[in-house]
C-alpha cells in the first residue's frame, strides 16, 4: 500500500468533550474510489475537513503525494494536489457554467501566472476549465447562467468545479446528495469516468451508489472506524449490519 496518493494515520479530532474522529487512518489511491459511510455526526464531514486542511487535527498525520501536509493551509494543500467538494455549494448563481469553471481553474494558478491567467484567452486555464467541463457532462450548459440549470448540473458543475484545478487527490462530501434516480445515475457515471486519473475519497449516503462505486469501504460510527475492507467484506461484517446497514 505504498502507492498511496494520500495517507492520514491516527488522525483524531476533539471539539471540547467530543472527540468528532478518533483515531482514523485512511489511504487513498490513484484509480480507486474510498467510500466513507457512516450515521449523521459519524464524524464524516470532520474527517474530510481533516484531510482538506480546512481544520487542524487535535493529533494524528496527512501525508499527501509522500510530504507530510499536517497542519497546512487549505491553500497550500489546493496547490499540492487535493481538490474538494463541499455538503454547501460554491457556485456563483449570476455566472455561467463556464465563468464558474474558468474561475475554479485560476484559482489554483501560482501567484505569479495568477494575473495573467485573468485574461480571458489565457490557454492553460481555458484548458483545464473545458477539460472539467467535458468530464462532469456539462458541454451543452457551458454558457447556461448557473442559477437556472437543475439542481443534478449544479452538483455536476461542482464537480466540474473541483476537477479544473487539476487534483490527484477528490475528497467528495455526499454528491449525490438530495437527487432523484435519474440524476443519481448521471452522478455515478460521472465518477466512474473520473475514476482512473484520480485517487477519490467518497462520503455518501447513497448505498446503491456507495456498493457500484467503491474500491475500498470505511464504516464510521461515532468518530471511530467500526469496519475497513472490500465492499463485500463490509458487507459481511455482522457488526456493522447490526450497527449500521440495519439488515
Ligand atoms: P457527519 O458528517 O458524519 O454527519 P460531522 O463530522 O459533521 O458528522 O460531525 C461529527 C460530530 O462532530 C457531530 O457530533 C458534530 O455535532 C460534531 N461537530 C462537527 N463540527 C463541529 C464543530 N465545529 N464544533 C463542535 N462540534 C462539531
Ligand atoms: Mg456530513
Amino acid at each position: 500500500m505504498s502507492d498511496a496518493v494520500l495517507r492520514a494515520t491516527h488522525l483524531t479530532k476533539r471539539f471540547g468533550g467530543l472527540a468528532a474522529v478518533n483515531d482514523v487512518s485512511v489511504d487513498l489511491q490513484r484509480g480507486r474510489i474510498h467510500a466513507v459511510i457512516g450515521p449523521n455526526g459519524a464524524g464524516k464531514s470532520t474527517l474530510t475537513n481533516l484531510l482538506s486542511g480546512d481544520i487542524a487535527p487535535t493529533s494524528g498525520e496527512v501525508m499527501l503525494g509522500g510530504r507530510d501536509v499536517t497542519g497546512w493551509t487549505p491553500e497550500r494543500i489546493s496547490r499540492a494536489g487535493l481538490g474538494r467538494s463541499y455538503q454547501k455549494t460554491n457556485i456563483f448563481q449570476p455566472f455561467t457554467v463556464w465563468e464558474n469553471v474558468r474561475l475554479a481553474a485560476q484559482s489554483r494558478a501560482p501567484h505569479a501566472a495568477r494575473w495573467l491567467s485573468r485574461a480571458a484567452g489565457f490557454a492553460p486555464t481555458n484548458e483545464a476549465a473545458e477539460r472539467a467541463i467535458e468530464l462532469a457532462g456539462l458541454q451543452h450548459r457551458k454558457s447556461a447562467v448557473s442559477g437556472t440549470i437543475s439542481h443534478g448540473e449544479q452538483r455536476q458543475l461542482e464537480i466540474a468545479m473541483t476537477l479544473a484545478t487539476s487534483p490527484q487527490v477528490l475528497l467528495l462530501d455526499e454528491p449525490l446528495a438530495g437527487m432523484g434516480t435519474a440524476e443519481a445515475e448521471r452522478m455515478v457515471q460521472l465518477l466512474l469516468r473520473i475514476k482512473p486519473g484520480h485517487a477519490i475519497m467518497l462520503v455518501e449516503h447513497d448505498m446503491d451508489a456507495v456498493f457500484a462505486l467503491a474500491d475500498q469501504l470505511t464504516v464510521m460510527v461515532n468518530g471511530q472506524v467500526i469496519a475497513s475492507g472490500t465492499p463485500a467484506q463490509v458487507r459481511a461484517d455482522a457488526g456493522v449490519q447490526s450497527a449500521y446497514l440495519g439488515e
